[in-house]
């Protein structure tokens, strides 16, 4: 199965994530992540289109 990486902005602290891995296929419209800064941690919304 393909995967694709996402570069994504932290919208409250503008951190930085490369990591975010998902699998290529899926119908996947709102996903939800943490903020990897360990001063903000919030929780926000990726859209992929
Ligand atoms: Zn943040």
């Amino acid at each position: 199965m393909q995967r694709r990486k996402y570069k994504i902005k932290c919208p409250f602290c503008g951190y930085e994530m490369s990591n975010i891995q998902y699998e290529k296929g899926a119908v996947i419209s709102k996903v939800f992540t943490k903020c990897k800064n360990s001063k903000c941690k919030k929780e926000f919304e990726i859209k992929l289109n």
